[in-house]
């Protein structure tokens, strides 16, 4: 496909927020497409180069685009900046200056190999070497292959696609009809990587889709916990089951081919460099090839403390890490395994994976096996939730005992039962700054006054609003909270936004906040949750994280469990 067929695909979708039309114009697109660039295709509509997990970046900021625009069309450079800075959009500046009239003979492969070429550029003269050849690459494209390409350069491209509808328009491209959407999720899940998928699914048609096969390091999209608040509704709801402790750290899935190891976050995030002490024990275990899921918390071995959270997370700011390593090394505990060697595990059911970690892990060390009881009887259920919350952990994560892993599903087959539960609304929330208000007052000079802050709907793939928070921050905060709100602000509302509070200024949904509330309440001003006129909204919120760097936007607490939230807290508030 050309390239500036591509483009006017793109100009289609910025022009809808109809998740249906979306669906339309890409399937239209991928039939038009080969087999060869129908990765590239979604990475491009993904708006990325390559998943996150491969951690390849443009490394190209807007001052480098400017310069390439100033050479691409032999315009001053200062001009280019005024454009720039007055449209407030780097693709319609460099759409103004590009005086070419007609299309380019550029293909789609030939743009996205060029982009990837120039993402490989490093070292010393690599800016030199950047602007000239996106400079370029613009030079030879018409008014609008640049505004696009420009618009990607600086990941501004915004179409607000999500992944299920790509999927869907992949489906109904392929096979005419939208329903096997479900297999493509299975195999994306499996793999984190939707360019791959879609390649499969167009090499190998629905067959080969249905074998798509997990392989090391390729991170597999986690599987994640429901949450009840008592051992009587997780026993009627799972019969006998396995109770695992569970530990308030940061997830990380292992993958180990021979002597390479690397480690992915809960979001598929390649974070093996922040664990040096921990590659080196995986690469001594006797296994060839593994992926396992466990939880890194920071050991004290003087005093044979864990640490939670909040001292561990600190690990992914400090530079200095073999220091940090030496002084408060990390411990995994294993909770589930999903390959060894050439067995795949994934799909066995839950006490199977586990006899094999009972074989493969003792209970202490560095790599050290989660303790787990199984019972299916309410009073051995509270002993062991109690001695765990002793030992000051989290609490618990039930398993179904003959569940598969559920890769990238959040479902009853395991279940979180946490201490703070027993307690009204003492759970934090995870919400995502949908935009924010300017400060008033004392808080005018901080840019930045309150967020709105909203969950996600699974169901529609929609952010509906829960919240307006402006206390918990500090004036430190608030600054630094302009300045990144202030690189991802849009000039109307995100298309996957659902709101009726409008802030002063629309933000791409990006950045997840942890915050605290009194009481989940029903409000007519937010629409989590809306059913006649009246939606759930937070009582006295207050922020208790900055942005959290381990969590995406759609991994915010979701309308369903705020309405569950609230519904605990009837419960509750019922109790004498
Ligand atoms: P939370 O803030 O409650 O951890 P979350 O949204 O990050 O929630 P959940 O699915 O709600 O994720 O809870 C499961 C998380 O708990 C996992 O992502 C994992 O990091 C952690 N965890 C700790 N111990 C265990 C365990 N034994 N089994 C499964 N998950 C565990």
């Amino acid at each position: 496909m050309r390239f500036a067929e591509l483009v006017e695909y793109l100009k289609k979708l910025e022009a809808t927020s109809k998740r249906l039309e979306m669906i339309d114009i890409l399937s239209k697109a991928f039939s038009e497409s080969s087999t060869s660039e129908i990765p590239k295709m979604v990475y491009i509509f993904q708006e990325t180069l390559l998943p996150s997990f491969y951690d390849v970046q443009l490394g190209v900021a807007d001052k480098l685009v400017e310069k390439a625009i100033s050479k691409a069309f032999d315009v001053a450079i200062d001009k280019v900046k005024r454009a720039n800075s007055s449209m407030g959009d780097i693709g319609l500046t460099a759409e103004n200056f590009d005086g070419n009239s007609a299309r380019s003979k550029l293909d789609v492969v030939r743009v996205y190999d060029d982009l990837f070429a120039i993402s490989k550029i490093s070292g010393e003269g690599s800016i030199e070497m950047k602007v000239n050849r996106i400079a370029e690459l613009l030079g030879a494209m018409s008014p609008l292959e640049a505004r696009y390409t420009a618009r990607f350069l600086l990941g501004q491209l915004r179409l607000g696609v999500g992944e299920a509808t790509i999927m869907e328009a992949l489906s109904l491209a392929k096979s005419g009809n939208r329903g096997f959407k479900s297999e493509l999720e299975r195999a994306y899940n499996m793999s984190s990587d939707l360019g791959r998928v879609a390649e499969v699914f167009y090499e190998k048609g629905e067959a080969g889709i249905k074998k798509f096969k997990i392989e090391v390091m390729n991170p597999i999209k986690s599987a994640l916990a429901e949450r009840l608040n008592s051992a009587e509704e997780i026993l009627a709801k799972l019969g006998k089951c396995a109770l695992d402790q569970k530990f308030d750290g940061f997830r990380a899935q292992v993958h180990k081919n021979g002597n390479n190891v690397k480690v992915f976050s809960r979001n598929q995030e390649d974070i093996t460099h922040f664990m040096p002490e921990i590659i080196d024990a995986v690469k001594k275990l006797k296994q060839d090839k593994l992926i396992f899921d466990s939880e890194a918390l920071t050991y004290d071995e003087d005093t044979n403390t864990l640490y939670p959270f909040q001292v561990t997370i600190q690990r992914k700011r400090k530079h200095n890490i073999e220091e940090v390593s030496g002084n408060f090394p990390l411990r995994l505990f294993v909770f589930d395994i999903m390959l060894l060697n050439n067995r795949e595990l994934i799909n066995e059911p839950y006490l199977k994976r586990r006899q094999v970690i009972d074989e493969l892990f003792s209970a202490s060390g560095t790599i050290s096996k989660s303790k787990i009881i199984i019972t299916d009887s309410k009073e051995e259920f509270n002993k062991f939730f109690d001695e765990t919350v002793g030992e000051g952990l989290e609490g618990l994560v039930a398993k179904k005992l003959d569940a598969p892993y559920s890769a990238g599903a959040r479902n009853f087959n395991w279940i979180k039962i946490k201490r703070s539960y027993k307690a009204q609304l003492s759970d934090t929330i995870d919400i995502v700054i949908l935009g924010y208000f300017r400060g008033r007052g004392a808080r005018a000079d901080l840019g930045v006054g309150a967020v709105l802050g909203g969950v996600y709907d699974d169901r529609e793939d929609m952010f509906k609003t829960l919240t307006k928070v402006g206390s918990g921050f500090s004036e430190e905060q608030f600054k630094q909270l302009k300045r990144l709100l202030d690189e991802i602000k849009l000039y109307k509302k995100p298309t996957r936004v659902d709101a009726i509070l409008i802030p002063d200024v629309w933000v791409e949904p990006k950045y997840v906040i942890t915050v605290k509330a009194d009481e989940i309440t029903k409000s007519p001003i937010h629409t989590c949750g809306r059913e006649g006129g009246s939606g759930y909204a937070l009582r006295f919120p207050r922020a208790v994280s900055f942005v959290r760097t381990d969590k995406r936007a759609e991994d915010s607490n979701s309308v369903k469990e705020i309405i569950e939230m609230f519904e605990e807290q009837k419960k509750v508030a019922l109790k004498p």
